[in-house]
């Protein structure tokens, strides 16, 4: 028993350097990756889930590195934020879905383009003037763009309250992402101007595996059409989860039932076909 004690230690030590080595890794590739064009954004329709109708679409960042292949946004974007890697990131994710927005517009497709923001582009000084910007360099209208932040973004609720009431005067529209899994009570928000609630995956998921959950939903379902938020379930993966949701009167929903996150062309596609029918 003591030697095989001893040999989980020696696979302890191995496992943290491997991790070690492996975010070293990334954090040097990293850097070269926004230069090398290594990064493309994938794109995950929202649709109202009454007609199922795509009524807009999120942006998602992808890294695909020519020999550690695809690295999952769960781990490189911890590490563009540790780095401060995550405000020139962000601005070429911005960039590039808003020059994808006006392209499709120009091609007969309107979508809402929804863009994740992290807690150090939202407090970076700059950034109101780089969203006006980006907006009328593509000569957007701000109510096509939809950005999407954590509750944890809004640790400072002041600063927060200021940079929201910002974007709410210039027409950009604002959804809380993950709700449910930070620590924002409902009547901080409903002292700010965000237009969507984001329910959280890990709720959906659990909708028909846990009793108390299924009661969470709904309550937040409820108290959010109340306050007056729009709201969008993530991670639908089957039928049931969406009738519960439909059912329980959620408006707006995303999941793999409905599609996974795309490449452009095949988003474009996608949008056609059902207009087309
Ligand atoms: P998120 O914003 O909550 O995005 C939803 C995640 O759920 C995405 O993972 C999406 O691919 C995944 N997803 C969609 N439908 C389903 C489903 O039916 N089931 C399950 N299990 N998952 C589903 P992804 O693309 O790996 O992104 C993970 C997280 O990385 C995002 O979570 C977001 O926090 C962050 N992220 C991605 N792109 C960006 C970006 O451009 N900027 C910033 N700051 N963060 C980003
Ligand atoms: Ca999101
Ligand atoms: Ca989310
Ligand atoms: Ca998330």
């Amino acid at each position: 028993a003591k030697r095989r004690g001893k040999n989980n230690f020696q696979f302890f030590i191995h496992e943290n350097e491997n991790r070690l080595v492996r975010r070293n890794t990334l954090e040097r590739e990293f850097k070269k990756a926004l230069n090398k064009r290594e990064f493309i954004l994938n794109y995950q329709p929202k649709v109202e889930l009454k007609t199922g109708v795509i009524i807009g679409v999120e942006a998602l960042l992808r890294w695909d590195h020519p020999e550690l292949g695809p690295v999952p946004p769960l781990e490189f974007i911890p590490i563009a934020e540790e780095t401060g890697m995550i405000v020139p990131l962000g601005n070429w994710v911005l960039k590039e879905a808003l020059r994808q927005t006006k392209a499709w517009q120009k091609a007969g497709i309107e979508m809402k383009m929804a863009v994740n923001v992290s807690a150090l582009q939202f407090e970076n000084h700059s950034f109101i003037d780089f969203v006006k910007e980006m907006l009328s360099n593509n000569k957007l209208s701000p109510k096509y763009l939809i950005l999407e932040i954590t509750e944890s973004v809004m640790q400072d609720i002041k600063h927060s309250a200021i940079i929201i009431e910002k974007l709410n005067h210039i027409g950009v529209q604002v959804a809380i992402d993950d709700f449910g899994t930070g620590y924002s009570s409902l009547s901080v928000l409903n002292k700010l101007p965000i237009d969507f609630l984001k329910i959280d995956k890990s709720f959906v998921s659990e909708i028909f595996n846990n009793s108390n959950t299924s009661s969470i939903v709904k309550t937040m379902i409820e108290m959010g059409k109340n306050l007056n938020f729009g709201l969008i379930a993530e991670g639908i993966e089957n039928e049931r989860q969406a009738e519960f949701l439909i059912q329980n009167g959620c408006h707006f929903g995303q999941g793999y039932f409905y599609s996974p996150p795309l490449p452009a062309e095949e988003m474009e596609e996608l949008i056609k076909s059902q207009l087309s029918c």
